[in-house]
């Protein structure tokens, strides 16, 4: 029995439709339920997670750890800085 709405895209499905006139989804590829969403979530997740891991591992990472040292190094810079007003006054 098909849903008032596709829970693939959301188009107004027919009480009698046997397939959604929008993008084609059916009991077989999915309406509502565990087996649509596990079958449409784990490839855009795999997909994601490449593209993610593409993206970090090519210039988006060294950035953050650059960061992250220099501010590193700022912070001793200014703390020995500090303490070196103090101890020569
Ligand atoms: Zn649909």
């Amino acid at each position: 029995m098909p849903p008032e709405t596709c829970p693939n895209c959301g188009a107004e499905v027919p009480p009698k439709a046997k397939a959604c006139p929008e993008c084609g989804s059916d009991e077989k590829t999915g309406w509502s339920g565990e087996a649509a969403s596990s079958g449409l979530g784990l490839p855009e997740e795999s997909f994601d997670y490449d593209d993610f891991v593409k993206r970090e591992f090519g210039e988006d990472k060294p950035v953050p750890r650059g960061i992250a040292w220099y501010w590193w190094v700022v912070a001793v810079l200014v703390l020995t800085a500090i303490l070196g007003m103090i101890l020569w006054r």
